[in-house]
């Protein structure tokens, strides 16, 4: 039984923690602050393969994403459930019908026998039956599709009780002030040995690695998210393009109000992480492009989160969203990695920290 050390109580690091504690390693989670405090709480909420991704040519991670999201609606059904998602079709739009229904085609493909069920056209009367009062100039129909919601922090929580049980110990509080390649671990003024270390601090990961002097050809881009909570009701999920750009953005129905999101702004790690009144401004634009407009007064809350993301275009709606596990000696370090693929990601975490571990 080897001993590893998991840095940092995201997703990422809660679900490594939990997958190498099965694979009958004796694990020890440090997170800085509390569990599922940062990134993998300011989420859109979603367990998704990722539809947007097949316009960049993401196919296998949408494939994995799907896989995973399948994964998560068999394993909670109380923090997880289906959720009906409208993409609707205006006359004007950047996106044509058949483009929309190629994508969604490929979609349920990749999504094999999901018990979601597949992909289909709504007329432009039942979408302006509905109680969410879309635009209807332009409006020629929709398509509707499944993904899953979830409460992220509950959720990230409930894995984190799963990792306990399994045997993880975790250290709340324990910020990491360095790390080297033999599995030394400095925390709180003392030096651990570990077998193994996984450096998951998401947003901080290639911060941990220049704090301890370990040199790394690949760099992370953080792109901060923001999304508005309007004080109104939503019947179902919406996923609508932004005028102008080749953006979209979620209106999505969440704990009886209407969450809209999200943005995509570089960032470092160092600064606080807001939503800005440029972005308030953007998101509200975009939702009274569609709804019935909702005034600044409506908004009953706001929150932002830093994507950990691959380096790898200048636009960042074009970045891709894979992962990459990175080795030295006995530390492996995640960059990147979705809230949805944490499961996924999670077994090669296991796998490669295995053959780490081989003599
Ligand atoms: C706005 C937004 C919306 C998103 N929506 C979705 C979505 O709907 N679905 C989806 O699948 N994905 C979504 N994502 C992506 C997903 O949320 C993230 O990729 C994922 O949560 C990253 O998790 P993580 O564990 O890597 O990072 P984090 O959750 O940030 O966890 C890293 C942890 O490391 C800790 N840490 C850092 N440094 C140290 C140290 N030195 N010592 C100890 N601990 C340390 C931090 O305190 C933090 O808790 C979204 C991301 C954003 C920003």
């Amino acid at each position: 039984m080897a001993g590893i050390a998991v840095i940092g109580g995201g997703i990422n690091g809660v679900m490594s923690a939990w997958e190498l504690a099965r694979a009958g390693h004796c694990v020890t989670l440090f997170e800085r602050d509390t569990l599922i405090s940062h990134t993998s709480r300011t989420s859109s909420k979603l367990l998704h393969g990722g539809l947007r991704y097949l316009e960049n040519g993401e196919i296998p991670l949408v494939r994995r994403a799907l896989a995973d999201r399948d994964w998560w609606l068999t394993q909670n059904s109380k923090l997880v459930h289906p959720l009906a998602i409208t993409l609707p079709v205006y006359r004007q739009a950047r996106r044509k019908r058949w483009q929309l229904k190629a994508g969604l085609w490929l979609y349920d493909r990749l999504a094999g026998t999901s018990a979601l069920p597949p992909h289909q056209w709504l007329t432009r009367q039942s979408l302006l039956s509905s109680k969410d009062h879309l635009h209807a100039q332009g409006l020629q129909g929709g398509y509707r599709y499944f993904d899953a919601q979830m409460d992220d922090e509950k959720l990230g929580n409930w894995a984190a009780g799963q990792a306990r049980l399994a045997g993880v110990v975790i250290r709340e509080h324990a910020p990491i002030s360095r790390i080297a390649c033999d599995g030394s671990v400095y925390c709180s003024g003392q030096i651990l040995k570990f077998d193994a270390v996984v450096n998951a601090t998401g947003p901080w990961a290639a911060r941990l690695l220049t704090d301890s002097t370990i040199p790394c050809a690949f760099a992370l881009d953080t792109v901060r998210g923001s999304h508005l909570l309007l004080a109104r009701p939503l019947s179902q999920g919406y996923l609508l393009e932004v005028a102008g750009e080749r953006r979209v953005v979620f209106v999505l129905p969440w704990q009886g109000q209407t969450l809209v999101g999200t943005t995509e702004i570089r960032q470092t790690p160092d600064t606080p992480v807001q939503c800005s009144d440029a972005e308030t401004r953007y998101l509200l634009a975009l939702y009274n492009h569609y709804f019935p407009a909702a005034s600044e007064n409506e908004i009953s809350g706001s929150y932002a989160g830093l994507r950990p993301l691959l380096k790898s275009h200048r636009d960042p709606n074009r970045a891709q969203r894979e992962h990459a596990l990175i080795r030295h000696g006995c530390l492996l370090t995640v960059f990147g990695g979705k809230w949805t693929t944490s499961p996924s990601l999670a077994r090669e975490v296991a796998v490669q920290v295995q053959a780490m571990l081989a003599p």
